[in-house]
């Protein structure tokens, strides 16, 4: 199926980076979110973004108004009517998304996928909120999207060839690398990432080293880019919970139990970096 027109919903983090490697790769991109302000947050993130690389000299000024001229703005989820694909990057909440899809499914053309970015939730359950569950897949980037190359792209129980297909091209027409995972809490990243940060959250809330002291330990001896409470930080507090919640319900098991410090300071308003507070403080 070709691909022209992208809507990107939730101009976050995700949703920020998501739409604008959809517009250097030539895509014609609307971008969505709740207000005009949230939507004009996440323009000015990318528009830095590729100036940063028109310094470094990647990328030419030309280049770079080319890129944002492919990226409208909407706060309207009718825009929807008008677009090949859809990418959700919204909150990572069940009700939220089901509702998404659910309206997404009304307004959208019969030909339209509707991918979401979700870390952690079925597939096969954001897919019943909508009559075309064979065109709904999983498409979860990775956080910065301008820089990792991986996309994990998860199949839900209905998800057909075809639709699997069509984005396991388009993610490579993204300069990415697809791999094929089926629809399990966390899927294989969050499986094992998350579980890990969980478990650094613990060794600090029972005293057995400092936060700079456990990032320390896994970045020098286990060679990791950053130590997991910093990588947590730059996830976001409240996405680590959503998803350790979703591995303890979706598998029953108490080992994936959310650390309380991590509740403490999701309920704080302590979200990591994009607050300026987690655990660390940010300018
Ligand atoms: P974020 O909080 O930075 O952004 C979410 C955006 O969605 C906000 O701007 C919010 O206003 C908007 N939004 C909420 N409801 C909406 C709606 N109904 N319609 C349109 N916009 C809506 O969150 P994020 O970190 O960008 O995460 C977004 C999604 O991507 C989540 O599902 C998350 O699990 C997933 N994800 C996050 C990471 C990460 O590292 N942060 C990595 C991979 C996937």
């Amino acid at each position: 199926m070709k691909v022209e027109k992208i809507m990107v919903i939730g101009a976050g983090q995700m949703g920020s980076g998501i739409a604008q490697v959809c517009a250097q790769a030539g895509f014609q991109v609307i971008l969505n979110d709740l207000k005009p302000e949230f939507v004009e947050r996440g323009l000015g993130v990318i528009r830095k973004n590729l100036a940063r690389q028109v310094d470094k000299g990647r990328m030419t000024a030309e280049e770079l108004e080319n890129v944002l001229s492919r990226v409208e703005t909407s706060t309207d989820i009718q825009s929807a009517s008008s677009v090949d694909l859809v990418i959700e990057a919204a909150v990572e909440n069940m009700e939220i998304k089901s509702k998404l899809f659910s309206q997404l499914d009304e307004i959208a053309a019969e030909h339209t996928i509707l991918a979401t970015n979700t870390s952690s939730l079925p597939i096969t359950e954001i897919a019943a909120a909508t009559k075309r569950p064979e065109k709904v897949i999983g498409m979860h980037f990775m956080n910065p999207v301008p820089v990792m190359k991986l996309v994990e792209i998860i199949r839900g129980l209905a998800t057909a060839d075809e639709t699997y297909e069509t984005i396991q091209e388009i993610t490579k027409a993204l300069n990415k690398v697809p791999v094929e995972v089926n629809d399990f809490p966390g899927f294989v990243s969050n499986r094992i990432l998350m579980p890990m940060i969980n478990e650094a959250i613990y060794t600090l809330y029972e005293g057995v080293a400092s936060k700079e002291a456990i990032d320390d330990v896994m970045k020098l001896g286990m060679n990791h880019p950053m130590g997991p409470l910093t990588l947590a930080d730059f996830i976001g507090l409240d996405t680590c919970l959503y998803i350790m919640e979703t591995l303890h319900e979706g598998f029953g098991d108490t080992k994936y139990r959310p650390c309380p410090l991590l509740r403490k300071y999701v309920r704080a308003g302590w979200l990591g970096k994009k607050t300026g507070r987690g655990f660390y403080v940010y300018e």
